[in-house]
């Protein structure tokens, strides 16, 4: 089976006396959490020999990732059997199963919970699935007998196919309407989107992105790691966050975000977009040249960061 989740629509609207264009990868398909149908595409494909003999995904990471969603949902239309890790989930988290947990488990995922250090579990994990590859792991998805593991937020060599569909269609659009130069944005968690959109596209057209998952310093080593050759590949420009930590309420994101809903009439995500916003507007006197955000989707992440600003007495 084919499917081809690309060509998502770009809109504009004004704020602030800027015009921003939006390319709504949030609209590919609810399924697949918006772009990370964009970095499965590999996997989607179903052209892919390699894939014949997988029964069985297998990743980890964050109980309300928006990948483990998508990932729920790879399987689902693979009919492969999921299987996630995830640190202890707490108190709060188990009795209140919302978003993406509660989706990811209604297509069938099957959950478990590390008791020990999580980090040393993946890293085991991730080492049972490259002892026989020489290579390491940029050299080919990791399969073994009939298990497929993709790592942790999809951060690896695979996620290029597909983000440079994304990178091509953004490049059209601004031939169509004579662009000479353009700002793409995109909020990081892993950095993925970021770095290998930067690398599809030319050099007048500029990533900039900021870290919404640790330091400027954690992203750009994660761009570093992605890279495999020792080239020359233009990095995306890092728009410093030294405030906001990931997946937490503050009243002052949250107050950018609802201007934004507002005026583009878009829903958002809490997650990564308010960071992305609030740091882009921040910035935004530094940027001339026309900017387009890039919505990765996640809103079925919503509910549960509402709740968290509840809990917190912010709203
Ligand atoms: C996954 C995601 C991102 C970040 O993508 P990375 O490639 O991990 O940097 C940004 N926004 C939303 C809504 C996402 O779900």
């Amino acid at each position: 089976m084919l499917h081809a989740f690309t060509n998502s629509p770009i809109t504009s609207f004004n704020f602030e006396n800027r015009t921003f264009y939006v390319k709504r990868d949030d609209l590919l398909d609810p399924r697949f959490s918006g772009n990370k149908a964009r970095k499965l595409a590999y996997f989607l494909a179903g052209t892919h020999q390699e894939f014949n003999v997988v029964n069985t995904l297998i990743s980890y990471g964050g109980n309300q990732s928006n990948l483990m969603y998508a990932l729920s949902s790879l399987a689902k239309l693979n009919t492969w059997q999921f299987i996630y890790y995830t640190p202890k989930l707490s108190y709060i988290a188990k009795n209140s199963v919302t978003g993406n947990l509660e989706a990811s488990l209604a297509n069938g995922m099957k959950l478990i919970e590390v008791e020990d250090d999580f980090t040393l579990f993946s890293k085991n994990l991730l080492a049972s699935f490259i002892t026989n590859d020489i290579e390491g792991l940029n050299s080919k998805p990791l399969v073994q007998a009939n298990q497929l593991l993709i790592t942790q937020g999809g951060a690896q060599q695979e996620a290029e196919y597909g983000i440079k569909i994304l990178a091509h269609e953004i490049e059209a659009w601004a031939i169509e309407k004579n662009i000479k130069e353009l700002v793409i944005f995109v909020a990081s968690g892993t950095g993925t989107t970021a770095y290998f959109l930067q690398k599809n596209l030319p050099p007048q057209f500029k990533v900039y992105t900021t870290n919404c998952v640790g330091s400027p310093e954690y992203l750009l080593k994660q761009f570093l790691d992605l890279q495999t050759d020792n080239s020359t590949t233009l990095l995306p420009h890092i728009l410093e966050n030294s405030k906001f930590r990931f997946a937490t309420p503050y009243q002052e994101l949250y107050q950018t975000i609802s201007s934004i809903n507002a005026a583009s009439q878009i829903e958002f995500d809490l997650v990564y977009d308010p960071v992305g916003w609030h740091i882009l507007l921040n910035n935004i006197s530094k940027i001339s040249a026309p900017i387009l955000y890039l919505h990765c989707g996640g809103t079925l992440g919503n509910q549960t960061m509402l709740n968290r600003y509840r809990y917190k007495g912010l709203l």
